[in-house]
């Protein structure tokens, strides 16, 4: 079957669209007009009948058959609650006026055809109707009613292929995040059983030589990197399934800062790492979490800068609790690049070659930032260090916004 034009049927407007397209596409074909008038009749009758039972329904004029033989036909579609027959009074004249009639109804989705054979001396082809498909196609519309009605059609049909690609595309992600999550938690299972074993090695350091002892100490500080990167997998999809699980106790900021960044200190000698701190008040916030976002700061500050710069962290007071600052002065970033740092997965396209990492840390860190209802952000320019800030309440229930 070949559509030549469709719509739908929502109101008396229609009705004149299902007579006026009729009867156009009649006279395209061909046919007298005593023919086309018929049609036309009978196209519209029935439409008025499904527009009195339902606003659902869609007119679809075809051209139906093969050389020699076509014929024209109408098929209207519609669903309806009620009992709907071939026998309802509304077809009446439709039946009387059209050979060929029927309809067919399966769980309240109705179908009704009609047609007419077109005589041979119109000369069909499949040429001649794919051209009248063409035409139809083009034609503008007969009114400012059929112009809006073509407009919201277009727009439907854009938005129903915008949310497709939304729902693929959520299905996606969560493939992606279950894959995440299987996969991290293959991995974590063997690298814990090789750190535990380069471990029990080095315990046995008089039996090993000295050359030994340095490529253990080596495989140590590897396995402990692929650790961390396998947590931040796990972290990944946890944050993703909404189980990030939090531990909150009243921390004392200064001391708990203090002791994370003497023990960062030592696991990056070649900076120098200062921090200045005031007083503040005991915060709420949980221990593993934020010496994780410590870790992830200051191992940011440290990795984006050049050995033997210095790296100062500070801890304030603020209005709610306290403001903590870490500082470098290494590669920093533009503007552009600043709005995308805390976006899963991102990292700055120039690093991507030069510095290891994955683009996972600063996502679970702003969000163990805003889980502990304080805020996170950063400020650098290309070439001139990085600041980067968050602030962590003394009492979450007073959040911020
Ligand atoms: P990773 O460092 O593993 O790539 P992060 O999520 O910690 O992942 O950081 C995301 C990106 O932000 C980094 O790839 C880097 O481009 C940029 N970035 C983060 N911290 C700094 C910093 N202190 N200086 C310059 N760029 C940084």
């Amino acid at each position: 079957m070949s559509e030549i034009i469709g719509f739908s049927l929502e109101n008396e407007m229609d009705l004149v669209l299902s007579h006026k397209r009729s009867m156009q596409v009649g006279e395209k074909i061909g046919l007298t007009v005593a023919t086309r008038t018929t049609f036309a009749t009978a196209v519209s009758e029935v439409a008025r009948t499904v527009i009195d039972y339902t606003d659902n329904g869609t007119l679809s004029l075809a051209i139906e058959g093969n050389f020699p033989r076509f014929s024209i036909v109408a098929r209207i579609a519609f669903s309806s609650d009620m009992v709907i027959s071939a026998n309802d009074e509304g077809f009446y004249y439709a039946k009387r006026l059209m050979p060929n009639f029927e309809l067919v109804s399966v769980n309240g989705d109705y179908v009704i055809e009609m047609g007419l054979g077109l005589p041979r001396s119109l000369k069909l082809d499949k040429t001649k109707v794919s051209e009248f498909t063409a035409y139809f196609k083009n034609t503008s519309p007969l009114n400012a009613y059929e112009e809006i009605k073509n407009r919201n059609h277009e727009l439907n049909k854009l938005n129903s292929v915008q949310e497709e690609e939304l729902r693929q595309r959520k299905v996606l992600d969560e493939k992606k995040t279950e894959f995440i999550s299987v996969a991290s938690h293959e991995l974590k299972t063997p690298v814990t059983v090789i750190k535990a074993y380069s471990q029990m090695l080095s315990t046995l350091k008089d039996e090993t030589s000295d050359k030994v002892r340095a490529v253990l100490e080596k495989l140590n500080i590897q396995t402990s990197k692929l650790s961390t990167l396998i947590h931040q997998l796990m972290d990944v999809s946890r944050l993703e399934n909404g189980n990030l699980q939090y531990d909150f106790e009243q921390i004392a900021l200064r001391d708990f800062a203090s002791e994370t960044i003497i023990m960062l200190t030592s696991a990056h000698p070649h900076h120098q790492i200062d921090f200045q701190s005031e007083d503040v008040d005991l915060v709420m916030g949980d221990r593993l979490r934020l010496e994780q976002v410590f870790t992830n700061l200051i191992g940011n500050a440290v990795k984006y800068s050049a050995k033997g710069t210095k790296v100062l962290i500070t801890l304030k007071k603020n209005d709610s609790g306290a403001a903590i600052m870490v500082q470098d002065n290494g590669i920093g970033m533009s503007k552009k690049e600043l709005e995308n740092i805390f976006s899963k997965f991102y990292r700055v396209e120039e690093v991507v070659s030069s510095h290891p990492g994955l683009g996972m840390g600063l996502y679970i860190s702003s969000k163990i930032i805003t889980d502990h209802g304080g805020k996170i952000w950063a400020e650098s320019e290309s070439g001139s260090g990085s600041r980067f800030y968050f602030t962590i309440p003394a009492n979450p229930a007073a959040m911020e916004s």
